[in-house]
């Protein structure tokens, strides 16, 4: 048997395993002791994923090239020559015609930094277009915005090691308990340590996380902005605000203060369905710690008030200042293993590499230049719900998806499949063919996926981990970098440009990218010029920024109060509280809030392929209030049509008393079966999005449950 060190493919902590394998075949995996994400640990989802990729699940791997000549037909086994100059003549035919927007990718956080750092070159360097997003859009988007707005930069200040500094955490907007285990094994760690430590967790739902808390703030679905408002209100009259620290590092703090005084406890207690007196004690533990520490993900990101969910929160934080010492400041919690790599190469259609930013024209002039090509396009590319609307109304007449499954993981999923219905041509490259999304593919690429693949990702620390092959790929399939650099050299030659996509892409593999990534960060935030593959391979993951000359990377960013906005100070965010996309009406009374199980990940296209994964919740269960129930004459377990504005799903309810009356639950991994016409979970949710994130409502929808 032999072993190879690399990095789990779900959630963002980055715990480091062990592959066992033998042969071509992965037998075993553990947590890797020596990793500083988790010491050894695993959660159910880590530690099973050697049985997702055990023999039987070659059933469903995608494993040779595929084609169809038309929508209707069945797709057939092809050569990549063939499918991969089919496409290119397909783009370089429709980029001639309706020019190089008309066509886009779609990539995602479980892309590695490598792969994301090709199909952006590829995008924004060779064809000319900014139509690159992912489903980091649908994931942190605005927790980048929120940092950005308010600090300066999209740069988690904190580490997992924090944690451990605490004595009070802020758990708002996040199952941790389920989404993050690992993190949440320290959390209970560091209480145990410290029992004086208060835990704090605010959410709608009693979730496991709230359980463990010592004070449970169960506000109703997209009020937190009312909440933290209050709080500040509360931290000035009772003169728990760090004026020093306002003073010498903050500005617009006059213009918040005028905002929150209305914001009283009555008053956000009314808004969020809370204990006025619970909104004051949460107020007093938060800013009296010595320091605090706010861990928060989609409970937060997932609304179309989503970036100011997070200024508001981050302004707690610089009122108080609990920021830039151990065991103080807002962590955002990444849902994915690379939606930090991803932003760091700019593989958002907003943003360029080495987090430059694409409206900033000398950041497009720095690109251009590093890239050695004429221009780096200025028009901003569709975020993630205007790309799938702009393939539904025509303007985007193709369209590639890499590694990610929207036609089960976006909003309003009836027009996402409307959308790929009406698509001249929808490319999918990924290591799986049984999602919703391979369903719509007229090319299938097959692509090397966990175990298989070199590269490195990021988590929610700013940590860069390698990821490493331990087993040769299945049939065909190919690396994504490599795919999309293939690619990229045929439609070069397409369009008249074939020298300079030879030069654009002589990789010879993945640290060749890596190498031209980091030189991108020369003097940027993230700049890690002190780091290589071989500084990894010999001292294991570090963080950024590590630039030339540094021993070790940066542990917590703002330890010297600097900021990186134009004044060198963090900006208050003056914000007031607004309601859901959607709020509950005669017609659809209850308020559905969407989240995650503790076993499943995402779509499920690896966490669904294991049994033993279902041992927890094997279907999705409507969690409905007792009197919810009663009021409709339903029981448990009994079979209901659940109907939002966008569209409706059939599935059991399941009586439960973790939501209040008024509200209900469903798990966000299922979805439908794109060829018997059934859609999944987000068939229920709105496309409603953030006006500086772009990130859609994802977690909420009004809704209505009848008996079916
Ligand atoms: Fe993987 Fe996240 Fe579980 Fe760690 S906590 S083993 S990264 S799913």
């Amino acid at each position: 048997m032999s072993e190879t060190q690399s990095t789990c493919c779900y959630c963002g902590v980055g715990c480091g395993v062990i592959i066992e394998h033998e042969g071509d075949r992965i037998i075993g995996v553990r947590g890797d002791p020596e990793h500083p994400a988790n010491f050894g640990r695993l959660c159910t989802k880590g530690s099973t994923l050697h049985l997702s990729a055990a023999p039987e699940t070659l059933a469903v791997r995608a494993r040779h090239p595929q084609m169809r000549p038309h929508r209707d037909a069945p797709r057939s086994r092809c050569d990549w020559d063939t499918a991969l100059d089919h496409v290119a003549d397909r783009f370089a035919a429709i980029i001639a015609e309706h020019g190089p927007d008309a066509v886009a990718f779609y990539g995602a956080g479980q892309l590695l930094t490598e792969d994301y750092y090709v199909f952006n070159k590829l995008a924004k360097g060779l064809i000319g277009t900014n139509n690159l997003d992912t489903n980091s859009r649908l994931c942190m988007s605005s927790a980048v915005a929120g940092y950005k707005m308010s600090l300066g930069a999209d740069a988690p200040p904190c580490s997992y090691a924090d944690i451990d500094h605490a004595d009070c955490l802020f758990i708002t907007g996040s199952n941790t308990a389920f989404a993050h285990p690992i993190a949440f094994r320290r959390i209970e760690d560091a209480r145990e340590a410290n029992p004086a430590m208060k835990l704090i967790v605010v959410d709608p739902r009693r979730t496991d996380t709230a359980e463990a808390a010592d004070l449970f703030l169960p506000l109703l679905p997209g009020t937190d902005i009312a909440l933290y408002n209050a709080m500040l209100h509360v931290m000035l009259w009772e003169g728990w605000i760090d004026t020093a620290y306002v003073d010498a590092h903050t500005e617009g703090f006059d213009a918040l203060k005028k905002v929150v005084r209305e914001y009283t406890p009555a008053m956000a207690a009314e808004i969020c369905g809370l204990r006025k007196q619970d909104i004051e004690t949460a107020a007093e533990w938060f800013a009296t710690a010595k320091a605090t520490l706010s861990l928060y993900c989609q409970g937060l990101n997932q609304y179309a008030s989503g970036t100011h969910k997070n200024s508001a929160l981050i302004n707690l934080h610089l009122a108080s200042g609990h920021i830039g010492r151990p065991g103080a400041g807002p962590f955002s919690l990444t849902g994915q293993p690379n939606a930090m790599g991803g932003r760091e190469v700019g593989g958002l259609a907003n943003l360029l590499s080495a987090h430059r930013d694409l409206s900033n024209p000398e950041h497009r002039a720095e690109v251009a230049r590093f890239w050695g090509v004429d221009d780096v396009p200025a028009e901003p590319g569709k975020s993630a719900v205007e790309l799938f609307q702009a393939v539904q109304d025509g303007h985007i007449k193709a369209v590639w998806i890499a590694c990610t499954n929207p036609a089960q993981s976006m909003p309003h999923q009836a027009l996402i499949h409307e959308a790929l219905q009406r698509a001249e041509l929808v490319v999918v490259q990924d290591a799986f063919a049984h999602t919703e999304t391979c369903a719509y593919a007229d090319v299938l690429l097959p692509a090397t996926t966990w175990g298989e693949k070199d590269g490195t990702v990021t988590n929610s620390e700013r940590r860069i981990s390698r990821v490493r092959a331990a087993v040769p790929a299945p049939g065909e399939a190919r690396h994504d970098w490599a795919i999309a650099a293939d690619f990229a050299r045929r439609l070069g030659a397409r369009l008249g440009q074939a020298e300079l996509a030879e030069r654009l892409f002589a990789y010879d593999g993945p640290e060749a990218i890596w190498n031209e990534h980091r030189d991108s960060t020369a003097g940027r935030d993230l700049d890690i010029t002190g780091l290589s593959y071989a500084l990894l391979e010999r001292d294991g993951p570090q963080q950024w920024p590590f630039p030339a000359g540094a021993a070790m990377g940066k542990i917590r960013l703002y330890e010297d109060s600097v900021y990186p906005t134009d004044s060198g100070r963090a900006r208050f965010v003056a914000t007031e509280y607004t309601a859901t996309a959607e709020t509950p009406s005669a017609r659809y009374p209850l308020h559905l809030i969407t989240g995650r199980l503790r076993d499943q990940w995402h779509g499920m296209s690896r966490t669904g392929l294991v049994a033993r994964l279902y041992n927890h919740e094997a279907e999705p269960l409507l969690h409905m209030h007792a009197d919810d129930l009663a009021r409709r004459g339903l029981a448990d377990g009994d079979i209901v049509r659940v109907k939002s504005r966008q569209g409706a799903v059939v599935l059991k309810v399941l009586a439960a008393d973790t939501v209040r009356a008024g509200q209900c639950f469903l798990p966000m991994h299922w979805g439908g079966n794109a060829m018997a016409g059934t859609l999944g979970i987000n068939a229920l949710t709105p496309d409603a999005i953030d006006p500086y994130s772009k990130q859609p409502e994802l977690k909420h929808a009004a809704v209505q449950v009848e008996t079916f």
